[in-house]
């Protein structure tokens, strides 16, 4: 059967690359956007096709189109990108997550919603599992985001307990591949940009703080995998690649991949930068069969391949 579904935040990386995968599915696909961090560029090729809408909303405001299934991916989700306007970071996760459960109910749709590592704040454990609540700062400049996404998974939680909304929430760690935008700040869009111009490579702190990177594709499979899944599987599910690395390793590794010429800057570190981060996917493994499939090698080359012809 052919589906409407409601991508909220789909001109964006991870939009983007949903998009793609449900106009092949031949569903009618409706990709919402504010293009507060994203451009149209992403999807322009899309606009051809006969089952695919544009529309230009920002979330804040209430909005009502039948749809079979939403996924949830509006927030702009780059560090630099959210601590930009803190207050509107938080009215997009509380009141922009508030409307599309709305939406949900009213039409009786499933919603998938794109929550994220940072709801475990700098961990005292790892790797990180969903049993784990987490070491989140309230009052830091990342506390838009973190506690904005942990207050908007407590609503997906609570429609879905009062007004038996279909729900699947996943917890989404560092994602990287093409469609990023090249200037979100991020480190593997900075670090390849940086490499291939010659440009010092910005390391924050000491570079020895980790992060664990999946390529976009297997992101995708198990966003769909998980979307699939039987009525009762709400989540959360942690989404990622367990492949822990230090982040002056990556920089290394960028620079040798590109053959570049560029050197290592130290940076202060900024506040309340997670130490560490290593998703726990041992329940992902058991319910949807997910496996992270591209090493950081391959999914950097293609990253990088991409970011040449940008
Ligand atoms: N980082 C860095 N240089 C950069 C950008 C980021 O050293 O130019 C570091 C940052 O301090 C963090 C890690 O890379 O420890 C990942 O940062 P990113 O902004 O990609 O995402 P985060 O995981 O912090 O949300």
């Amino acid at each position: 059967m052919k589906k409407k579904i409601l991508i909220t935040g789909g001109a964006g990386f991870i939009g983007k690359h949903i998009c793609e995968r449900l106009l092949n599915g031949k569903n009618y696909v409706y990709c919402l956007d504010n293009l507060y961090s994203s451009s149209l560029t992403n999807i322009s090729p899309l606009f051809s096709k006969k089952n695919f809408e544009f529309l230009n909303h920002d979330i804040e405001k209430k909005i009502d189109i039948n749809i079979d299934e939403i996924y949830h991916f509006a927030c702009p989700a780059s560090p630099v990108n959210y601590k930009l306007d803190p207050i509107k970071t938080i009215k997009t996760n509380v009141i922009g997550s508030l409307n599309i459960l709305e939406l949900a109910y009213k039409y009786n749709a499933k919603v998938f919603h794109s929550s994220t590592s940072e709801v475990y704040g700098d961990p005292a454990i790892s790797p990180q599992s969903e049993k784990y609540f987490g070491n989140v700062n309230i009052i830091g400049p990342r506390s838009c985001y973190d506690e904005g996404k942990r207050c908007a998974e407590t609503l997906f939680f609570d429609f879905h307990r009062s007004k038996k909304i279909q729900i699947k929430v996943a917890r989404i760690f560092n994602t990287y591949g093409p469609f990023m935008q090249k200037n979100d700040g991020r480190v593997i869009s900075n670090f390849v940009v940086q490499a291939l111009n010659n440009k010092n490579i910005t390391v924050y702190g000491n570079g020895k703080q980790t992060r664990s990177f999946c390529y976009i594709d297997d992101l995708i499979d198990g966003i769909l995998k998980f979307m699939n899944t039987s009525k009762k599987i709400t989540g959360p599910i942690n989404l990622g690649n367990p492949h822990e690395i230090k982040i002056i390793d990556v920089a290394k590794k960028i620079i040798k991949l590109t053959n570049s010429k560029s050197k290592i800057k130290y940076l202060p570190l900024t506040k309340d930068d997670p130490l560490q981060r290593k998703p726990d996917i041992a329940k992902a493994k058991k319910i949807l069969k997910f496996k992270p499939n591209i090493n950081i090698n391959d999914g950097l080359i293609k990253t990088i391949n991409y970011f040449k012809n940008e």
